[in-house]
């Protein structure tokens, strides 16, 4: 018997965290944290332990699926699978054109490594723009529009290894695993967040819950849902009017200050605090805690990107940074360059706002205002266009509808905006390709469904979380186990699909070899080419590493640069005015509470419960209500309610929370199974859950730029079910 143990890490979630696997006659035996690990101290979570079932597990596809004449699936080898998609994809091509093949890229697509490049170079080689992701009904706001209107300090923001101060707006980091640079760090974060403290860190947390952050934190403001915009606007109208902004930073790197000081008259504490319902002194204290910094960011999470105003939001927190002077000044070591990025110096200057990105570009079909949508990454602005409309783009008829989906490690039907809408648009598809670890809610809907290797399964390397870090730290791991059978990795799904549709694909200005398949690890080196450190060097260290690179110390402005962030742009003073508007507005009598997103600790997105520890702690998503609210609607803890809202109607297990402030329900999303009566999900609710889409209208109070449905912060009614 040959056995072996293997450094690697865990892509269940974006963490990354470094794991040792014990490896027995290509058999997983053992999966441990790696201690040795200088940045993640050996921490994993419960779900990254759950992976050596994962691989076996009796749900687990094993190999790919085709639609039968009946209505069910039947085994079919992937190689004739990919040969009758290329057939039907050339066929819709010659039809309805390029933009008729749209891809949607969902959590998991991310955690492969090659899987985006490749997917694009598909989408390049046969000309679609329909390139889809999970991040346009996520954080839009935060990747693309802010920057876009804003601008950018190109030396970058902050960290939290040398912070002060940090403010968190709903992002509850402990749990989700998930914050960008400057917030808690994903990577061991309670030791980041004790680390912090422990040098004295001030932490201020805005979230209607008392979350595992929010119990931590100096100041908590436990906000109503929908005015964290109000909130901040308030706190940077106070800091002006104290003076206790960098005012010689602001002179020099930015315009329309005075502008937005005077449009931020109304933004009183008294006002705000009513609205907000917390008192005007927290909301001071904050400010003033804030500013006094003298290090540290203020970051948003998911929360509030996907409630009321995030545009508005987003620009506020990009505000309040820099007029705090949160920006790395000339002559100051830049804490992480990047390890897989291209060597660069960057000057400490701004970029100006970009209005073309948000003006030109491919235009949706269905609200032309809206169009391909800018994310900015270490390799520059790359363009997708907005899911949040996906949907529509395959219902409306016309020139470029939507007639072929392939989704990639996502779950449309349970996390798209406006369920019903979904699973019609998904119904309407001429062809629904999937490559999902399982026979998820949307790959039931498909015409073939693709078995894909899972992570220990693949080489990847930590590109995604490159520059997440404060240090230059980055992990290469080879598979640890050969995937059984017949399965593919995300990337190859689409070289397969390019060689037999006679596309050449490539990477930058590279041709991927199309003749022969490349390895995984050829591919990665053409992703990464030119990095500070080369590959190779990162595959033969020991596990991650933090990597000796040179010091990168921030040079001056050019002299001649005029670029300024512009602090008051178009359009803000309406959004100003709506969030002002809503600070004196009367509820709904009718939809008297608010429901709000939140993540749980056994899940990520649609994926865990199927796992045997992480089922055991729960198999559905309940909805969690101030102990006050349930007796109110005569309900106790557990009873099955009605979650009520004006676009739909979802059952859900009632869970009482004294951590929730009254007036708020908070329900995890992309649970539950399709809204089809015939599938009996309301029935099972206790078993899968419930899918709050079902509540939201993706086309109500859609964002300017991105379409970004309001997906929390939804008005809602709970009545106690027989
Ligand atoms: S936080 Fe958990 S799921 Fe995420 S990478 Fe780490 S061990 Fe895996």
């Amino acid at each position: 018997m040959s056995r072996k143990t293997v450094k690697t890490y865990c892509r269940f979630c974006h963490a990354y965290c470094p794991m040792v696997a014990t490896v027995e006659d290509n058999r997983l035996t053992d999966l441990q944290p790696d201690t040795d690990n200088v940045v993640y101290g050996g921490y994993t979570c419960p779900k990254g332990r759950q992976m050596i079932e994962q691989i076996d597990h009796p749900t687990r596809l094993q190999q790919s699926v085709k639609r039968t004449a009946d209505g069910g699936f039947a085994p079919v080898a992937s190689a004739q699978a990919l040969d009758e998609i290329a057939a039907r994809l050339a066929a819709i091509l010659a039809e309805h054109g390029p933009r008729s093949i749209a891809s949607y890229n969902g959590t998991y697509s991310f955690q492969n490594s090659a899987s985006h490049d490749v997917t694009r170079a598909f989408h390049a080689a046969i000309g679609s723009p329909s390139y889809y992701t999970s991040i346009t009904i996520d954080q839009p706001a935060k990747v693309a529009i802010g920057a876009a209107r804003m601008g950018w300090w190109n030396a970058g923001g902050h960290m939290w290894s040398d912070a002060n101060v940090a403010f968190i707006i709903g992002n509850n980091t402990l749990v989700s695993h998930f914050s960008i640079p400057g917030g808690i760090p994903s990577f061991s974060p309670h030791n980041a967040l004790r680390e912090g403290k422990q040098r004295g860190l001030k932490l201020i947390c805005m979230d209607p819950r008392r979350t595992e952050v929010a119990r931590r934190a100096d100041l908590h403001l436990q906000v109503r849902p929908g005015h964290d915009a109000a909130v901040l606007a308030s706190m940077i109208r106070l800091i002006l009017e104290e003076n206790r902004h960098d005012a010689a930073f602001c002179a020099e790197h930015v315009t329309g200050l005075d502008e937005l000081f005077a449009q931020l008259a109304p933004f009183t504490l008294e006002q705000v605090a009513a609205a907000a319902g917390i008192s005007a002194a927290q909301i001071a204290e904050a400010a003033r805690l804030f500013a006094a910094g003298p290090r540290g960011t203020a970051v948003t999470g998911t929360g509030p990107e996907m409630g009321p105003h995030p545009n508005l939001l987003q620009h506020l927190v990009q505000v309040i940074n820099v007029i705090c002077g949160r920006c790395n000044r000339a002559g100051e070591r830049l804490p992480n360059p990047g390890v897989l990025a291209p060597p660069s110096i960057p000057r400490a200057q701004a970029t100006g706002p970009q209005p073309q990105w948000l003006a030109e570009g491919v235009r949706s079909r269905v609200s032309p205002e809206v169009g391909e949508v800018m994310v900015l990454t270490p390799y520059g602005p790359k363009p997708e266009m907005p899911t949040a409309l996906l949907s529509d783009e395959i219902l409306t008829p016309g020139d470029g509808q939507i007639k072929a989906l392939i989704c990639v490690g996502g779950n449309p039907l349970l996390a798209f905006p406006d369920q019903q809408k979904t699973q019609r648009a998904l119904a309407a598809l001429e062809l629904l390709v999937c490559i999902d670890i399982k026979l998820s809610a949307t790959a039931q809907m498909a015409d073939y469904v693709l078995a894909p290797k899972v992570c220990l399964e693949r080489d990847d390397v930590t590109l995604l979380t490159d520059i997440w870090h404060d240090r230059p730290y980055s992990q290469y791991t080879a598979k640890v186990v050969d995937a059984e059978g017949d399965k593919i990795e995300e990337w190859e799904l689409f070289w397969e699909l390019a060689q037999r549709l006679g596309l050449q694909l490539t990477i930058g200005d590279e041709p991927i070899d199309m003749a022969h398949k490349p390895s995984k690890q050829a591919l990665l080196e053409l992703i990464t080419r030119g990095s500070r450190v080369p590959l190779a060097d990162i595959r033969a260290a020991d596990g991650g590493q933090v990597f000796d690179v040179p010091d990168v110390i921030i040079a001056p402005a050019d002299p001649a640069t005029a670029q300024r962030m512009q602090l008051f742009p178009p359009g803000l003073a309406t959004e100003l005015a709506a969030a002002l508007a809503d600070t004196a507005a009367a509820g709904n009598p009718d939809y008297p509470l608010l429901l709000v997103s939140r993540r749980m600790k056994n899940t990520y997105n649609s994926t865990g419960p199927e796992l045997s520890l992480l089922g055991s702690k729960g198999t559905t998503n309940p909805a969690y209500l101030n102990p006050g609210d349930l007796a109110a609607c005569g309900a106790a803890d557990g009873d099955l309610v009605e979650v009520r809202s004006a676009h739909g109607a979802i059952p859900a297990v009632a869970t009482a929370s004294d951590d929730i402030r009254p007036g708020v329900v908070s329900m995890s999303h992309c649970w539950g199974g399709s809204p089809d009566p015939a599938a009996g999900s309301d029935s099972r609710v206790r078993e899968i859950g419930s899918n709050t889409n079902r509540l939201i209208d993706n086309r109500a109070n859609a964002e300017r730029y991105s379409g970004m449905a309001r997906q929390s912060c939804i008005p809602v009614a709970i009545r106690k079910l027989n």
